[in-house]
């Protein structure tokens, strides 16, 4: 078996961006496939010519192009951040609400893997 393949994408039953596992393309459309969210587990079948156009553009992670983090400040899915006491930067995949009532970013580090982020967090 080959090894799963992931995406990030918009999920609408989450609605936020999540990892989609890569599934089987439909049988005579090679540019539909199906993709399963890592989360709900619901499958969406999506035209991959979009996202091969997106991949291309620039996911290359870039230290003058990251924003240092910081929980007091709030962030934008899709940017890059580095987090300066790990020595690591990734780019944010989506946002969650913790069950604190807390603001969280979802990045996924180079190094770290995917981690969770207090954003926003007001200083008394
Ligand atoms: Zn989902």
């Amino acid at each position: 078996m080959a090894k799963s393949k992931f995406r990030t994408i918009y999920c609408d039953n989450c609605r936020a961006e999540k990892k989609m596992q890569i599934l089987s393309a439909v049988e005579g459309a090679e540019n539909k496939v199906w993709h399963k969210c890592s989360r709900c587990r619901h499958n969406f079948l999506f035209d991959t010519s979009i996202f091969e156009q997106k991949e291309n553009e620039s996911k290359e992670l870039n230290r003058e192009t990251c924003v240092d983090y910081n929980p007091t400040k709030s962030y934008k899915v899709g940017s890059s951040v580095y987090h300066a006491d790990w020595d690591d930067m990734g780019f944010i995949t989506g946002k969650e609400k913790l069950s604190s009532g807390l603001q969280s970013i979802v990045v996924d580090f180079q190094k770290n893997g995917s981690k969770r982020l207090i954003e926003n967090l007001q200083e008394d």
